[in-house]
């Protein structure tokens, strides 16, 4: 059994009258890939945005032994919790660098060791090597979602959470974002993931949840869900 890093309990969250979040549970280990999978609306990014505190809740999050009720929105990246939004949130008027050098704005190590993680995400990007000079708005839909894992990763976290990071792209450039995914997983790096493309999820997924108007309805190991016959009726159009 993993240790656990990230610990979610009896989540809500309400929109005014709308109640977005209910009673939501789950866990993420260390190392793992752990997905939120779900139709539109079911309320993957709201519980992303609770535990980024942008939005208020009732339960418990509790991330590396911290109570996440204490915290700012702005404190998170520090406690090691680094957020890709849905929409990538990349500053499109800046340049790549400038981008980058955002995601690592937080950090009070020295130079050497932020420099150092730039030519580790280099390597895992070499894409944005070539194009540091170029402003983020004019990149490609895929390009502009390397830069935003990019970007988070030079916050150095100890978890990742992506929001759709296939929104909007080509199958191809699909397959590439998760292939990048499963590569920064592999270096150790643990990831929780909201996607509506359930069987990529699933494909890279330690284990996964299947959320639905607010409530989590499955979970088990990305296996066991590409192989349950409700998910391939309800996710994977089978
Ligand atoms: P999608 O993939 O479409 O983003 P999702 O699973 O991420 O879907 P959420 O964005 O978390 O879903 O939304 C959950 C519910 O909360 C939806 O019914 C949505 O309409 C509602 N909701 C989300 N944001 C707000 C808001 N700011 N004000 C009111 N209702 C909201």
């Amino acid at each position: 059994m993993k240790k656990t890093i990230l610990s979610v309990e009896n989540l809500n969250v309400f929109y005014g009258g709308i109640h977005a979040l209910k009673d939501i549970s789950f866990s993420v280990g260390e190392g793992e890939i752990v997905s939120l999978i779900g139709a539109n609306g079911a309320g993957k990014t709201t519980s992303l945005r609770a535990i980024s505190a942008i939005v208020p809740f009732t339960g418990n999050i509790n991330f590396n032994g911290q109570d996440l009720k204490k915290y700012k929105a702005h404190q998170l990246v520090s406690l090691g919790i680094a957020h890709s939004p849905e929409g990538r949130g990349i500053f499109p008027n800046l340049t790549v660098m400038e981008n980058l050098e955002m995601g690592a704005y937080s950090r009070k190590c020295a130079a050497s060791e932020i420099k150092k993680d730039y030519e580790e995400c280099f390597t895992l990007f070499p894409r944005m090597k070539e194009r540091l000079k170029q402003k983020a708005g004019t990149l490609s839909g895929g390009e502009q979602q390397m830069l935003a894992i990019c970007r988070a990763l030079m916050a150095r976290p100890k978890l990742l959470m992506l929001d759709e990071p296939s929104l909007g792209l080509a199958p191809l450039i699909v397959a590439q974002i998760f292939d990048i995914i499963r590569m920064v997983n592999s270096k150790g790096m643990t990831i929780l993931l909201v996607e509506q493309n359930a069987r990529m999820a699933l494909k890279i997924s330690d284990r996964a949840y299947c959320v639905e108007t607010g409530k989590i309805t499955l979970k088990g190991t990305g296996q066991e869900l590409l192989d349950d016959p409700q998910v391939v009726s309800a996710y994977l159009g089978g």
